[in-house]
């Protein structure tokens, strides 16, 4: 869990989740210690945004050769994109 750049206190995982699905906008989170603003960098964008969309695409050509039934899709994506979603506080990067 990455740390604030000022006073060096970790971020809740709550916090950076939080910031994160926050009405799915990329918020700023604000250290709970010294108060200072952090954005996500670009790149952490970037990752999450393209293993939500690249791992569908990749499941539909292998792992679901045949067209799926829609539901079953469409469950496979959220439970997917929950995951990434809950572990991404721990890979995510923040900058000033
Ligand atoms: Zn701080």
């Amino acid at each position: 869990m990455q740390s604030c750049l000022n006073c060096k206190k970790e971020f809740k995982y709550t916090q950076v989740l939080s910031s994160i699905v926050g009405q799915f906008k990329w918020k700023i989170v604000s250290c709970n210690y010294c108060g200072r603003d952090h954005k996500i960098t670009l790149f952490s964008k970037f990752l999450i945004s393209t293993s939500i969309i690249a791992f569908p695409i990749v499941m539909v050509q292998y792992i679901f050769p045949d067209p799926p039934l829609f539901a079953v899709a469409l469950l496979w994506f959220a439970a997917w994109v929950i995951t990434i979603l809950a572990i991404s506080p721990y890979f995510i990067k923040f900058k000033e």
